[in-house]
């Protein structure tokens, strides 16, 4: 965190030549368990990771908002008063969003100077967006005071990324980068946010992602179909969402449903079994059972939702024979994309080495691999 902090505001004070007065961080997160339950009203569990976004800035006594993305070499400058989203600067739009929003909200948002500066690898599926968001709304709290709850804050955040930005994404990006807690898991029911952070029931695990670096032209068309099979199912049992069809209302006529609805919902219904299974392991101090569920919802992504790939079904089956691992499974959308796992402190480097090294002789690529603590969510900083 130092680190991060003193290079972010030494970029401010040569850029803007004044030292900054508040300083905000924000870290991103990874999808532990609960893959494609969001839009189905369901479950879902997450974690902060150890690398985030700072932001750090000052007051602006002509109503601009001057802006410094360290990490693209990129600055912009914008009226507080008249701002559209900026199709050349998009980086931007994450910042003007929330201001956006905060105006929308009755907050005196006046003008404003800040630097930017992140160590989430930008598109990787580790949420740098919702960073970016929670961190401005965390350093637009200190410059021009407002009294938000912790989820309104996270609501705002996506409103900014669903509404001005343009990406339709769920809550849980900008929630668990609130949310995070070292060492806990967060929950969140999606249609009641009712949230819960739950302590992992050791302190030596890690997570260990795993870039596969496949990219599987077809995900956007993908995506909607498997969301358009989960809303038909559904509605052959009658029901609003899957979330609402229990295990045995789904047994009692599955035959009944095409061969692609049965399985997205067995999915889904299974899914959010097992994100409510691992709520309970965890308050029963079970970290074990938590990694079988991984396991298990990896499998269940592999035959039933048919979201993984061969890359992601390689490294999540090595990992399970590698000493030290809990847990292993894709994270996120799928059709490429990272793994998560559960891993052991004592074996991390091990695991990962190993992981990298079994994955280049198979495929010749080098897939990057990020070990991550699980760590704090929003915060401000102290700039002295
Ligand atoms: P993810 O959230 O998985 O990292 P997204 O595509 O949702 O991927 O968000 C990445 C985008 O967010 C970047 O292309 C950039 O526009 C913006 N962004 C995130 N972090 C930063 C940063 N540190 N500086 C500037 N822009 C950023
Ligand atoms: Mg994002």
């Amino acid at each position: 965190m130092t680190d991060l902090l003193s290079y972010t505001i030494s970029r401010f004070q040569e850029h803007f030549d004044e030292a900054p007065e508040k300083a905000a961080y924000a870290p991103g997160r990874v999808e532990i368990l609960g893959n494609h339950t969001d839009y189905n009203g369901g479950y879902v569990m997450s974690a902060a990771i150890d690398k985030g976004t700072v932001l750090v800035g000052s007051l602006d006594e002509f109503d601009q908002i001057s802006l410094l993305a360290t990490d693209l070499n990129r600055n912009a400058e914008f009226n507080v008063n008249l701002f559209e989203r900026d199709a050349r600067s998009t980086w931007a739009n994450y910042v003007l969003g929330v201001v956006q929003q905060l105006q929308r909200s009755d907050i005196n948002v006046r003008g404003f100077k800040a630097a930017i500066h992140s160590i989430i690898p930008l598109g990787a599926g580790l949420s740098s967006s919702a960073a970016l968001e929670v961190a401005s709304a965390y350093l637009l709290k200190q410059l021009f005071p407002f009294e938000l709850s912790k989820m309104d804050v996270a609501l705002l955040c996506q409103r900014a990324e669903n509404q001005f930005v343009g990406v339709s994404s769920g809550l849980l990006d900008q929630f668990s980068s609130v949310f995070g807690a070292p060492n806990h898991l967060m929950f969140l029911d999606c249609r009641t946010l009712e949230n819960a952070q739950l302590r992992l029931p050791r302190e030596d695990l890690s997570l260990v992602i795993c870039d596969s670096l496949a990219k599987h032209s077809l995900v956007g068309g993908e995506y909607n179909t498997r969301r358009a099979e989960c809303m038909a199912a559904s509605a052959f049992f009658g029901k609003e969402l899957l979330r609402d069809v229990t295990i045995d209302e789904f047994n009692a006529r599955k035959s009944e449903l095409p061969d692609n609805q049965r399985k997205r919902a067995q999915h889904v219904i299974e899914e959010n079994e097992r994100v409510l299974q691992a709520r309970q392991a965890l308050v029963a101090g079970d970290a074990k059972l938590l990694g079988e569920l991984m396991t298990a919802s990896h499998q269940s992504s592999r035959y039933l939702f048919e979201n993984s790939v061969p890359e992601l079904d390689f490294l999540v089956d090595t990992a399970r024979e590698l000493p030290g691992c809990l847990g292993a499974r894709l994270t996120g959308g799928g059709w490429g994309g990272a793994t998560i796992n559960l891993v052991e402190d004592a074996f991390v480097d091990q695991f990962s080495a190993a992981l990298s090294e079994k994955y280049f002789e198979h495929s010749g690529r080098r897939a990057p691999v990020f070990v991550s603590t699980i760590s704090d969510g929003a915060h401000f900083v102290s700039v002295k």
